[in-house]
């Protein structure tokens, strides 16, 4: 036997379950699910399902549908139970609750109601993509999923273009294509992109590369199963002294002092005053 029944103490317990392999659940997140008074779930057979692979009897507990449609007619029965000393174990349909799932409202009317929210924490896609994802770690930004449709989808892109952290998606497998379309439009092919796919399941699968490169593995294996896109940050190359005079000795062989600098300072992305003070002093250098 894997888990202790115990008694829990009267609160919300948002319990992450596994992401594909049914193992990744943790010894913990068994035991609030064998002790609970009260089992919620977004998907009732999933966890139902669950809990028979880990031989967690139901002792007569029914599981409660939670989800995006009942969410407003069950908050107040959930947080009843609560109020009345019951502990409420409630799973999202798959990683951790509230990360692109249901559950962050009833968490936020639990705490305003005075009452105890807690969590038996576990696997969540995101961190599982990004620790594989072959990117920096130190810095990340998670975006859940961007707008379905394309020019909602590149402003949206556009938005997150200067953020100094890998930027995180959750996309679902047909829209993958143009997503990465996307991506290469707006923050150009050359960005390190990874594309992890079916974590933690038989045909777990890393695309790591070049976004142009990465579109054109999937347009010739379009990726099946669940995925998340991952999106390096942009490489920033400081912009020397002498790489501004190389740059200004092309646009003055064409352009006026003042016209040379703003087309530099804009291709260079560095600002205009300090380019035309470089043009200037090369122009009295001769
Ligand atoms: N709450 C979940 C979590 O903590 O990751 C996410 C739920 S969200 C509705 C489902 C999305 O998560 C999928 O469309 C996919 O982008 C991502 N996802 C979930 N499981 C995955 C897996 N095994 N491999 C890759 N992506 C996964």
């Amino acid at each position: 036997m894997n888990f202790r029944q115990q008694t829990l103490a009267p609160a919300l317990y948002l319990v992450a379950t596994p992401i594909g392999s049914a193992r990744d659940i943790t010894l913990r997140a068994l035991d609030v699910l064998a002790s609970a008074d009260v089992l919620a779930a977004e998907d009732t057979r999933n966890l139902r399902k669950l809990m028979e692979i880990h031989g967690i009897p139901l002792e007569g507990r029914r599981v409660l549908p939670y989800h995006d449609h009942n969410g407003s007619e069950m908050r107040p029965k959930l947080i009843e139970h609560v109020r009345s000393g019951r502990s409420v174990a409630y799973a999202s349909d798959a990683g951790t609750p509230l990360i692109a799932d249901p559950g962050y409202h009833l968490a936020s009317e639990m705490r305003a109601a005075g009452l105890a929210v807690t969590t038996a924490p576990g696997p969540s896609a995101v961190i599982t993509a990004l620790s594989l994802s072959a990117l920096p770690t130190d810095q990340f930004h998670f975006a859940g999923f961007l707008p379905n449709a394309k020019a909602a989808r590149q402003s949206a892109l556009m938005g997150l273009r200067d953020l100094s952290a890998t930027l995180i998606l959750y996309e679902a497998p047909g829209r993958v294509e143009d997503l990465l379309t996307d991506i290469c439009e707006v923050y150009g092919g050359e960005r390190p992109v990874s594309l992890c796919r079916e974590l933690t399941k038989r045909f777990e699968e890393v695309r790591h590369g070049r976004a142009e490169d990465v579109l054109d593995s999937v347009r010739a294996t379009p990726p099946k199963g669940e995925c998340v896109v991952l999106i390096g940050r942009a490489e920033t190359t400081e912009v020397t002294d002498d790489m501004i005079r190389a740059a200004l000795q092309t646009a003055l062989e064409t352009m006026r002092i003042k016209d040379a600098a703003t087309a530099v300072s804009g291709s260079l992305s560095v600002p205009r005053r300090q380019v035309y003070q470089i043009a200037l002093d090369m122009k009295s250098d001769g």
